[in-house]
């Protein structure tokens, strides 16, 4: 299709506001919030995961504290049969001594044990408040960043209504033939059906174009496509857009 410099430059006008359209339309503003919410969401998990944690560790303790109790009672035992006054060989005494000795150890491991899992509760509940801290900062953040994507897509939704407008006023002035043209190709060229000559380049494709082309672009009402990528040129100086 041949297209003279009026026509490219209506449909160089349609592509800028189609092009603001789709920006709005696809723009990205609840990128931060996505990423927040996964910080919390992940953030919550690991609370969960060390309160459970801390769980364990508590019933563990319970659980050792009773074996202390059932130790200190057979040591008690052993000790009554000592302090009895029953007559008791040798070995006897020495095996209940050696009993007693048995049990001291134990219950010292088992003291130690505790020792640990106290200073293991202490620190997962430290973890836990600055998971928790974190927690409220974040939520602070989603909230703040919830009022921030409302204005912004407020603010977005005006602008696309006035370029609608802008855009249902200039199709007025296009003829039917063109905007079917451009209608059918403007995907194929990623939304950018005219590329703007800058600096004897073509702006779209970067390709250097020929002088004799440039020329005709310079002296003539024509239109032409850039050799390369096949998009309809125009001269910068041409372009006459106030948006
Ligand atoms: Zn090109």
């Amino acid at each position: 299709m041949d297209l003279k410099k009026r026509d490219s430059l209506l449909l160089y006008k349609l592509q800028l506001l189609d092009l603001k359209i789709f920006q709005i339309e696809n723009s990205d503003i609840e990128k931060n919030l996505i990423e927040i919410l996964l910080e919390i969401k992940k953030t919550d998990e690991d609370v969960k995961k060390l309160s459970n944690e801390l769980k364990e560790k508590e019933l563990e303790i319970k659980n050792i504290e009773g074996e202390i109790a059932d130790l200190n009672r057979r040591r008690d035992k052993l000790k009554e049969a000592l302090s009895s006054g029953k007559k008791l060989s040798e070995k006897e005494l020495n095996s209940i001594q050696s009993e007693i000795d048995k049990i001291n150890n134990l219950t010292k491991k088992n003291e130690d044990v505790i020792i640990e899992i106290d200073e293991f509760i202490e620190k997962t509940k430290e973890k836990i408040k600055k998971q928790n801290e974190f927690l409220d900062i974040k939520k602070k953040e989603e909230l703040n960043e919830e009022l921030k994507i409302k204005e912004e897509k407020e603010k977005l939704n005006i602008d696309k209504d006035k370029y609608i407008k802008k855009r249902d006023e200039l199709i007025k002035k296009i003829p039917e033939e063109l905007l079917n043209f451009y209608q059918i190709n403007i995907n194929r060229f990623g939304r950018k059906i005219i590329s703007v000559v800058i600096e004897d380049r073509c702006s779209e494709c970067g390709m250097i174009l020929p002088y004799g082309l440039i020329s005709i672009l310079k002296n003539s009402d024509k239109s032409i496509n850039c050799e390369n990528c096949g998009r309809f040129l125009i001269l910068k100086k041409d372009i006459d857009i106030d948006f």
